[in-house]
């Protein structure tokens, strides 16, 4: 017999339920991070047997688990985070979406649970997002985080690949991460404990990544400081902010500016910011695309680096900056780090932002807010 070939995610098989109660929008000042969703969801299920269900969009609500489910007991979890953009002509776009669906899929084969048609998944996300559209406020600046996630949800004790699970994309409304201009953050330099390692699942969107990473927050708020910095080995190689990824700005003795981020070397998660300002600053750099305000030179590495290099940096004046990027605060600047018992300064500019960071902001959140035109943005 043939193998069978199971059904992948069928977005002309969506079935829609409405809710009868629709919630409202709450005031931009109320809008708090995660806190408020819209009124609807997306529920996908799998089994083993059968493949992918069809998908389902209902009205927002808990989901029942047996309390043997592995995701409750093995982590068997993993998730996404992206935003979509209310634009100035009414229309609503998607940042990159192939991105994380293409994570996510790598995710899952990292925990041996199923993958899928991402772009597939993209269009019924799609429905979702037009369906919830009056959630996304209209003030500038704001956008719908969407939460799309993965669990295994076998009532089996026992570790192995599950052969139940169920997919499910939430979405919430979010505010301006500056609401009041630019603000760097103090971060502390983390020895205590680490958030991957090679071989590990450093590389990959899993829930098991960020639950120990909780205690390492605390103890950086205990101490004053606003966020945590990941590193790595005796020689404290820089690699992650918090859940950000990490950009470094130095000044070369030949005066050329290189910005530096650490390599994809299993230990970093592929951020979608990283890459969209690594792909800015290459295209200022190959004059694609120039960006006012940018060095018409400047070296792009993805190499390691250590503490030493930039308490040392920061020590001759090289050091021209550093910061965080993400989906939820795009840039973060940073004005010092916490380490081994002192503070290494970091320069930040005038207004808070460096003069590297600055333009590829300002690049990459017009290309969001729909005043740059670009293809990283798909229609809903
Ligand atoms: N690193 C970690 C650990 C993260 O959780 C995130 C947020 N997804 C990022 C980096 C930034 O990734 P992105 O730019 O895709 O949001």
């Amino acid at each position: 017999d043939a193998p069978k070939v199971l059904p992948d995610i069928e977005p002309s098989r969506l079935e829609v339920t409405r809710t009868n109660t629709p919630g409202e929008l709450p005031p931009s000042s109320q809008l708090l991070f995660g806190r408020t969703f819209t009124d609807h969801m997306i529920r996908v299920s799998w089994t083993e047997a059968e493949g992918w269900s069809v998908p389902r969009i209902e009205p927002f609500g808990t989901i029942n688990l047996n309390p043997s489910a592995t995701v409750l007991h093995y982590a068997q979890s993993l998730f996404e985070g992206l935003k979509a953009y209310r634009q100035p002509n009414g229309t609503i776009t998607m940042f990159r979406p192939d991105m994380n669906m293409k994570r996510m899929n790598s995710s899952a084969q990292r925990l041996a649970l199923p993958t899928f048609d991402g772009a597939a998944l993209t269009e019924v996300i799609k429905e979702l997002v037009r369906l919830d559209k009056n959630w996304i406020p209209k003030e500038p600046g704001h956008s719908l985080y969407i939460r799309p996630a993965l669990i295994g949800t076998n009532g089996l004790l026992g570790i192995q690949p599950p052969s139940e699970a169920l997919l499910f994309v939430i979405c919430s409304p979010v505010g301006p991460y500056y609401p009041k201009g630019f603000k760097p953050v103090p971060l502390y330099g983390t020895t205590e404990y680490i958030r991957a390692a090679p071989g590990g699942t450093g590389a990959f969107k899993l829930a098991a990544n960020y639950a120990p990473g909780v205690v390492a927050q605390k103890s950086a708020a205990q101490a004053g400081y606003v966020q945590n910095l990941w590193l790595h080995g005796p020689e404290h190689y820089l690699t992650e902010v918090g859940t950000m990824n990490l950009f470094i700005v130095l000044k070369g003795s030949d005066g050329v500016v290189e910005l530096v981020t650490p390599p994809l070397d299993g230990m970093i998660l592929p951020g979608v910011t990283r890459d969209s300002v690594l792909a800015l600053a290459r295209n200022h750099v190959a004059g694609t695309k120039r960006l006012d305000g940018l060095p018409e030179q400047i070296k792009i590495s993805e190499r390691p680096i250590t503490m030493a290099e930039v308490i040392s940096a920061s020590k001759s004046g090289q050091l021209v900056e550093l910061f965080g990027t993400g989906t939820a605060a795009v840039v973060c600047p940073v004005d010092k780090i916490g380490y081994l018992g002192s503070d290494v300064h970091i320069p930040t500019g005038p207004d808070g932002m460096g003069p590297i960071s600055k333009p590829l902001w300002k690049e990459l959140v017009g290309i969001q807010t729909g005043v740059v035109e670009s293809e990283w943005n798909v229609v809903v």
